[in-house]
């Protein structure tokens, strides 16, 4: 259990997003991070290669297996999950229960399965869905960022259609038809 929160009505500082592939998560929560720089948004570790552009420690904690299989043994992670059948993702906890030592909201983005463990280990956490506005916004979305190939997106589809089969076990469910708006309305649930 993370230390005694500080006393909130009806709201708990740690937000968990998840929702499907190439939904925005990723856009919706740099949107966040931007108007609301109070907020922590958790940095996750992961075996998955760099894309290019992104930084190690700004964007992931790039590992590979054996540093995550120690990460792991030593419980530095929160939750961790093997994401569609390929790399494995994990959040550190020491940032998180160290912001929310010292009063500030956690953002974290990850998928269902973490979800699904961050509810466990602490069951004040709110979970938020972020929805597409139909599947085949989704489908568009996804070939249109053109960062996976052709079996990657399949993968990706398949996982997403389980996703969105488990959004009735979020608390609330945010579709981002528009990033700001989808942005302003994830926020004002870790206010
Ligand atoms: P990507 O490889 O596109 O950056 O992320 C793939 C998936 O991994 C996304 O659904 C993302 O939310 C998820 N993910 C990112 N970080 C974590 C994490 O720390 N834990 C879990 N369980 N999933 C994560």
């Amino acid at each position: 259990r993370f230390p005694e929160p500080t006393p909130r009505i009806g709201r708990s500082r740690l937000l968990v997003l998840a929702g499907p592939t190439a939904v925005g998560k990723g856009t919706v929560a740099a949107q966040i991070q931007q108007a609301h720089p109070e907020i922590l948004l958790s940095v996750s570790a992961t075996t998955r290669p760099p894309r290019p552009g992104e930084v190690d420690g700004t964007h992931y904690f790039f590992v590979d297996d054996a540093a995550f299989d120690r990460m792991v043994a030593d419980g530095e992670l929160l939750e961790h999950a093997t994401v569609h059948n390929k790399y494995r993702y994990g959040t550190p906890r020491a940032p998180i229960e160290e912001a929310l030592r010292s009063g500030r909201t956690v953002l974290l983005e990850i998928d269902l399965q973490g979800a699904r463990q961050v509810r466990e280990a602490e069951p004040s956490a709110t979970l938020v869905f972020l929805l597409p506005p139909s599947w085949d916004e989704l489908v568009h979305r996804l070939v249109g960022r053109g960062t996976e190939d052709a079996e990657e997106r399949a993968r990706r589809l398949r996982t997403a259609k389980g996703e969105l089969a488990a959004q009735a076990e979020f608390d609330y469910r945010v579709v981002n038809d528009d990033v700001a708006r989808a942005a302003a309305e994830v926020a004002a649930l870790a206010r």
